[in-house]
């Protein structure tokens, strides 16, 4: 039986951060965040700004036509390609290919944060998969369907891709219910990482992370008001920031979730409570960083 070590900060301590690589924003690390749709379109500024507070370098971000120009007025510091959209409002899967060479150019790439869970996701996450061979991966929320079609996409990868479900896409991606995963995340977990290959950040009030060689941690210590709409957005783009800095997989996954729950206990102090907002978390984190780095 697999035990999860508990992520403590003397933990990462002994997993430092790589220190920001050169003097150019290039050096500094680039990312691909592919994600939203008409219907959720602020989980790409979310996710966004996650990864630039993370201390990534560099930002590209690519969405539906019909937001990019609000998002690129929203995230300043990007550069935004607007793709084509389908009539449900969602990225066409005909972007493929483009996106696939754009993959290859970053240092890491996240999907899915807003993306709607069909085809077209699948074959759009399907290219980013081959084209960020090499670099870094996240694949959060709506990507997620593009494992469900086929486990194998993600297993001979050089440097695992992340994926990041909740308790439900755990148990769309494992095709069971929902009780069977609450019941043992961190089963659900282990079997995620040998089937798909990948490091699997299992959230919830308690998060397991886990690589394909079964080593396994959790996290605990977050704030019931990290529990909101827009909050595991703004965690997958901590990790592909992370991941562009030149952090291995578990190491961006590790200290991202460490990040993203000590800024829910900061807000939570600060706000008296519950009631603060995702778009509020990545504001708090390069102070963490530094803080435990
Ligand atoms: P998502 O469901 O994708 O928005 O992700 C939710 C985020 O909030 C994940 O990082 C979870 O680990 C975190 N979270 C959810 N519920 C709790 C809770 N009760 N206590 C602390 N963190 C939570
Ligand atoms: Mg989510």
């Amino acid at each position: 039986m697999t035990t999860a070590t508990p992520v403590t900060e003397h933990l990462l301590r002994a997993m430092p951060l790589p220190a920001p690589g050169g003097d150019s924003k290039d050096g500094r690390g680039r990312v691909l965040v592919v994600a939203g749709c008409i219907g959720l379109p602020g989980a790409v500024l979310l996710a966004a700004n996650a990864a630039l507070r993370a201390g990534a370098g560099k930002l590209q971000i690519a969405v539906c036509r019909e937001v990019a120009i609000p998002l690129g007025i929203a995230v300043p510091e990007a550069l935004v390609i607007g793709l084509p959209q389908t009539e449900d409002g969602n990225i066409d899967g005909r972007s493929a290919e483009s996106l696939r060479e754009r993959a290859g150019c970053v240092d890491a790439v996240l999907a899915g944060p807003g993306m709607m869970e069909d085809a077209e996701t699948q074959a759009v996450v399907a290219a980013l998969i081959r084209g960020s061979e090499g670099g870094g991966l996240v694949l959060d929320a709506g990507a997620l369907v593009a494992l469900r079609a086929d486990p194998g996409l993600t297993r001979t990868r050089v440097k695992p891709a992340l994926i990041t479900p909740h308790a439900g896409e755990m148990a769309r991606l494992l095709d069971t219910d929902r009780e069977t995963v609450e019941a043992d995340p961190l089963a659900a977990a282990c079997q995620a990482s040998e089937r798909f290959g990948t490091v699997t950040v299992m959230k919830g009030g308690r998060t397991h992370v886990v690589t394909p060689d079964g080593r396994a941690w959790c996290y605990e210590a977050g704030h019931i008001g990290l529990a909101i709409s827009g909050s595991g957005d703004t965690l997958a783009g901590l990790m592909v920031g992370l991941l562009a800095r030149g952090a291995a997989p578990e190491t961006a996954a590790l200290w991202s979730v460490h990040a993203h729950g000590e800024a829910g206990r900061r807000l939570g102090r600060r706000h008296g409570g519950i009631g603060y907002l995702a778009r509020e978390i990545p504001g708090e984190v390069p102070a963490i960083l530094a803080e435990v780095g």
